[in-house]
């Protein structure tokens, strides 16, 4: 009995000093990691905290209706590499296809706790699907507006810069939910499909949008991306979420050309795969899953 209950002991504390000696290799890194997958004609952004924490936002693809394969094929995977069983935030920027129609495919396997979206209504079949896939998972839904700050621990911190509490626009990719990922010194812009109207309002209304890094809105189309969105973000790195045959001849070359002349190193999701920046907080570094083609 003596030594059956000394070995225990040995055992539980050989398992408390893995865990720690885990928990410190771990700590010790203390990274952001935000990737970009290549899901094509579509957008999908994973925030990975330092402790563990996850945010994605967006899933979807140009594709046939009912085409869920994203989230299952590609998004899934990297998650359950992670150890992640479910995902503490899920983003829908605004209601659609492209950003969404992954979204139950991943659900299903990992479902997510909270789910926020832009408020913008939308009917259509993929958010019908969306919904349900929410739903089934039991996530708390919740209606953002600029203002508000979500607090992922570790500090870093999401805030969001649109919609405005004010403006309803027409066009639903100007309703889209921007997102600047704050953590320390490194900051990265989420702009979804947001275009000039929802530029010139951030700007306008005097929030901070200064970013190391930005996701280059409407998938490189030349409805986004201002002189004046890109002169006052200031980034040194663009990442542009679009298929490398582009159905939509994303990017626009107007558009890379204005990137160039501002002297922004430019990722295209279709060209070098997922875009992933990893940052301590002080600096980054940028890690494609191939070499551009
Ligand atoms: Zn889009």
């Amino acid at each position: 009995m003596l030594r059956d209950s000394r070995n225990r002991i040995i055992a539980v504390a050989a398992v408390v000093a893995v865990a720690v000696w885990l928990s410190l290799a771990f700590s010790s890194q203390q990274l952001l990691e935000i990737t970009f997958f290549d899901v094509g004609d579509g957008l999908c952004v994973l925030i990975y905290t330092p402790s563990g924490k996850s945010m994605v936002m967006d899933c979807g693809t140009q594709g046939r209706r009912g085409d869920f394969s994203v989230g299952q094929r590609i998004v899934a995977p990297y998650i359950q590499s992670l150890g992640l069983d479910s995902i503490d935030v899920a983003v829908l920027s605004h209601p659609h296809a492209d950003h969404m129609n992954g979204f139950p495919g991943l659900l299903k396997s990992k479902p997510a706790r909270l789910v926020l979206e832009c408020g913008a209504d939308y009917a259509s079949a993929e958010h019908e699907e969306f919904v349900k896939a929410v739903k089934a998972c039991k996530a708390k839904r919740r209606i953002v507006r600029r203002g508000q700050v979500l607090d992922m621990g570790d500090g870093v911190r999401a805030e969001i810069l649109n919609p405005s509490p004010k403006i309803r626009y027409s066009d639903l990719n100007d309703n889209s939910i921007v997102m600047r990922v704050v953590y320390k010194k490194v900051m990265v812009m989420l702009t979804a499909d947001a275009g000039e109207f929802a530029e010139k309002d951030m700007l306008d209304s005097g929030v901070n949008v200064k970013a190391q890094v930005l996701q280059v809105g409407h998938h490189g189309s030349k409805t986004a991306t201002s002189p004046r969105w890109l002169a006052e973000v200031e980034p040194s790195v663009a990442v542009i979420s679009c298929a490398k045959n582009s159905r939509y001849k994303f990017p626009a070359k107007k558009i890379t050309e204005r990137l160039d002349a501002y002297k922004v190193h430019t990722y295209v999701t279709g060209r070098c795969g997922a875009v992933t920046v990893s940052t301590d907080g002080s600096g980054f570094k940028v890690r494609t899953l191939r070499k551009p083609t």
